[in-house]
């Protein structure tokens, strides 16, 4: 099932990407680039 997540920054909790995830059942993490920590981090599903 499809549902609408949204992906927040490790560091400093920023929510920076919404994206559709095609999988519920596992937990998303990503390398993206943050604007507040100005670097690339571990962005991590949130609710
Ligand atoms: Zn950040």
């Amino acid at each position: 099932m499809r549902k609408k997540i949204v992906l927040a920054c490790e560091k400093c909790g920023s929510r920076n990407y919404s994206t559709m995830s095609n999988n519920g059942a596992e937990r998303l993490e990503v390398k993206k680039f943050c604007q507040k920590c100005n670097a690339h981090t571990v962005h991590k599903e949130t609710k």
